[in-house]
């Protein structure tokens, strides 16, 4: 077992830096830097969700950084969740301010603000908008990069609005299908849970949520969906006019995303070497390495330079890394760090044959191909890799999956690195139970209906009707 999965924190920490991805040395906890690299990682990621939601008939707004007190603290429950770990702007310059105003730790009340104002009639509804933008914690816990921030700097927030309960729920199962389809893109296995009543974001009557599993064993909430029903448009007077004429307060979702996806997309789609990005998202796609030999190498680079012209007309993120002064090897492994799912070899051999060598970062699989056929093979293979990408990902991410029927089963599934899936009555006194014996966290249970089965809760013994997730996260 390696650095990766003893110490995934520090790894992951190295990885972040060494492949140009984030710099977490900004002296600010809890915030880092994006680099060049990273930031286009990053866009691209965001840019497919952007199409999910845009097809889906969201529409993408910017809202200011800054709430006043009152409108934050004006739902009980919501401020009540959040009060620890809002920063407050207090100055202006060199005067006390007289409103304090928070920096947004979350949006659902800026939003309904504007909701309040823009809705007027049934005719308005349903509104889906949402803004990815830097949202700021007062993290009290240690802090991890991309994983535990100060500063969410990627968060991709939506919200929505509509004029009946049904319309929300139908909108529910929506956002829940549109964050599926979007790590199912990435590649990254999941699963889905309601969380349990005290685990909900606060000020929702349902919270559920995407989880996936690090190379060391615990669980990371990679996206969530809320049903806030009609909390906030109560607490706001948020109101609409029905068809008939009469007023009603309007039933609003919620539902989340962050850099955690980022940090996930390195931990599942990884070696120890260095992160193996997925085709699609990834900043480069190929790079071209010539491998000039004495008398031949100005016809290499030359051809090189050929090979890149075609891919770049072909449309392909493709870098050309012809530094005269680096050894071919020494390129090979700055890229495998670097993560770029693929290679093309360029060497007097493959000039002579009108070909280039291409060679896949996660199986090192070698692969001559002839110079006409290279964009489009370059292609298939990118198809090929993100398939096997993401079926050896659910594999590994299923073997962490392992039935407990007892306490002890539980200690033991979890410290061996694994999410222990536990049969539960439905009693929340013997969820509180498992929690305290074990001291693990409950994840959630499925979104199943519950049934009776004949495996027995292991604290009060009697027939379980659903399972619970257990184990440690971040
Ligand atoms: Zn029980």
């Amino acid at each position: 077992m390696g650095e990766r999965e003893e110490n995934f924190i520090e790894w992951l920490n190295n990885v972040l830096f060494t492949a140009q991805i984030y710099d977490y040395r900004y002296p600010v906890k809890g915030m880092g830097i994006w680099m060049p690299y990273g930031y286009k990682l990053r866009q691209n990621v965001i840019n497919i969700m952007r199409k999910l939601l845009d097809k889906t008939g969201h529409e993408e707004v910017l809202f200011p950084l800054l709430i006043p007190r009152t409108m934050l603290e004006r739902e009980a429950t919501h401020i009540k969740g959040f009060m620890g770990e809002v920063f407050w702007v207090t100055r202006g310059g060199k005067s006390r301010l007289d409103m304090e105003l928070a920096l947004r730790p979350t949006s659902e009340t800026s939003m309904t603000t504007a909701f309040r104002d823009w809705i007027q009639s049934w005719k308005d509804l349903p509104l889906k908008v949402y803004q990815v933008v830097s949202v700021f914690r007062y993290e009290t816990k240690s802090t991890r990069p991309l994983i535990r921030v100060r500063e969410i700097s990627t968060f991709k927030e939506a919200f929505t609005a509509h004029a009946t309960s049904e319309d929300a729920w139908r909108q529910f199962r929506e956002a829940i299908s549109i964050y599926k389809r979007f790590f199912n893109a990435l590649g990254i296995p999941y699963i889905i849970s309601s969380r349990l009543p005290w685990d909900r974001f606060a000020g929702a009557d349902e919270t559920v949520t995407f989880d996936t599993i690090m190379p060391d064993g615990r669980a990371l909430q990679i996206g969530s969906v809320h049903y806030l029903g009609q909390r906030f448009s109560k607490a706001f007077d948020a109101k609409f006019m029905t068809e008939k004429g009469k007023y009603e307060h309007i039933y609003q979702l919620s539902y989340g995303i962050s850099e955690r996806v980022i940090a996930s997309i390195i931990a599942v789609h990884s070696d120890e070497l260095g992160p193996i990005l997925p085709p699609n998202v990834a900043p480069i796609q190929v790079v071209i390495v010539p491998i000039p030999y004495k008398e031949v190498e100005e016809a290499v680079y030359k051809y090189a330079r050929r090979i890149y012209d075609e891919l770049k007309r072909r449309r392909l993120r493709v870098h050309l890394d012809d530094d005269p002064e680096e050894t071919p090897g020494s390129k090979f492994y700055k890229w495998e760090r670097r993560g770029v799912p693929l290679r093309v070899e360029v060497g007097p051999r493959d000039l002579e044959n009108g070909g280039a060598t291409l060679v896949r970062r996660d199986t090192r699989e070698r692969l001559f191909v002839k110079l006409e056929q290279l964009a489009e093979e370059i292609r298939r293979t990118m198809r090929v890799m993100l398939r096997e990408m993401k079926e050896r990902a659910w594999r590994e991410f299923k073997a962490r999956l392992k039935p407990a029927k007892s306490l002890e089963e539980i200690g033991e599934v979890v410290k061996n690195r694994m999410i222990a899936i536990v049969p539960w009555c439905g009693s929340e006194e013997c969820a509180h139970e498992i929690e305290d014996l074990t001291g693990y966290k409950i994840l959630g249970k499925p979104l199943r209906k519950p049934r009776k089965s004949r495996d027995k809760c292991p604290v009060c013994g009697r027939s379980s009707i659903t399972i619970l997730y257990v184990g440690r996260s971040y």
